[in-house]
């Protein structure tokens, strides 16, 4: 059977969404019964950043990968609205505050793989095996090249100066980013800490967040602020857009600061992937996360979208090289999810909009 595609759109009404989810559902349900040399993903990352991958593994293995990609959040409510009877064996989304959500939303299930133990660093794994980080990317400061100086940096808590007062970019805190870089501080520096370091941060915005990280680096650059917070793979993607020199401008304008490189280190977070509970080809989902996890897979996977490979040894691309090296916090980033209520109520009391 041919993989099957499917990309959930914001402007789909409800009942087309439904009827889409029923006829997806019955293909890979109806394709079960008469195959077991397949495994079914849902997949909140780009096809274009996995499907190269799935049809290499296909090849090796002769295990079909059925593949249905969706935004983040919808695709977990999916999971949870079609509970055991999922068809989905395995779950990819970002961001380890959406990997503890899915855990705690009970559509995940613990595995245990030497393989994947030894691949991936503890880190950057759930301790209890309900998921595996594939991919790592940092949030760290972007300044304005000639407007700061990045001897003027040094720390996320800094930015709480009041020298950065109207200087700063940042998208809202109902962005997981966000809710999962303060979960970082509130593990480091506790609760009280964070929350006044959050009330004198939020009091420097430049202006009201809005958009998302490339917009913030894009309004550094036009001026509206000095300082951006953004992820690492959107710069990347600005500084090689082949499409949009505007992008590639904004990029330049901006250089990255590491901060915490004295103390932690800078924050970080990953792409992962999960087995789901619901799980009917359980060992064809765990080989194909091992193969995600071999040193090829991830040298191919991180370089298609500007992240770092979790895998140990494995190269990094020319645009993360020319970035240098930096030293990354190892908080276990299940602590993000874990911390997750406690951040986003504090951001909301400091008025972070
Ligand atoms: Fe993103």
């Amino acid at each position: 059977m041919k993989p099957i595609q499917f990309k959930l759109l914001k402007t789909i009404p409800l009942l087309g969404i439904l009827m889409i989810m029923a006829a997806t559902s019955t293909a890979i349900a109806a394709s079960n019964k008469t195959d077991n040399k397949e495994v079914n993903l849902y997949s909140a990352r780009k096809e274009k950043l996995i499907k190269p991958l799935l049809e290499k593994f296909t090849q090796q293995t002769g295990i079909t990968v059925n593949l249905v990609t969706g935004k983040a959040d919808a695709l977990l409510k999916r999971l949870q609205t079609e509970g055991r009877n999922s068809p989905a064996d395995l779950f990819i989304t970002t961001d380890a505050g959406r990997l503890h959500r899915a855990k705690e939303a009970k559509v995940l299930q613990a595995v245990q793989s030497k393989v994947l133990e030894e691949a991936v660093p503890e880190h950057l794994r759930d301790p209890q095996g309900y998921w595996f980080g594939l991919s790592e990317r940092a949030r760290p400061i972007f300044y304005v090249k000639g407007k700061v100086s990045p001897d003027e940096l040094s720390t996320y808590e800094a930015l709480a100066d009041d020298k950065w007062k109207g200087r700063i970019c940042i998208r809202s805190s109902n962005n997981i980013y966000n809710q999962s870089l303060v979960a970082s501080l509130v593990a480091h520096d506790g609760l009280d800490k964070t929350e006044a370091w959050a009330r004198k941060f939020v009091a420097n915005f430049a202006k009201p967040p809005k958009g998302g990280d490339r917009d913030q680096i894009k309004a550094a650059a036009a001026g509206q602020c000095d300082i951006a917070i953004a992820n690492t793979y959107y710069y990347g993607a600005m500084l090689n857009n082949k499409k949009d020199t505007k992008q590639v401008k904004a990029a330049k304008a901006v250089a990255i600061f590491w901060p915490n490189q004295e103390d932690r280190g800078t924050h970080i977070n990953i792409s992962g992937v999960g087995v789901t509970h619901a799980a009917k080809h359980k060992e064809n989902a765990i080989k194909l996360m091992e193969f995600l996890l071999n040193k090829d897979s991830q040298k191919w996977y991180a370089q298609a979208n500007y992240e770092y490979p979790v895998v140990a040894g494995v190269e990094w691309g020319d645009t993360l090289k020319s970035w240098g090296k930096f030293k990354a916090d190892k908080l276990n980033l299940s602590k993000l999810g874990e911390l997750n209520t406690k951040a986003v109520k504090l951001m909301d009391r400091a008025g972070w909009k």
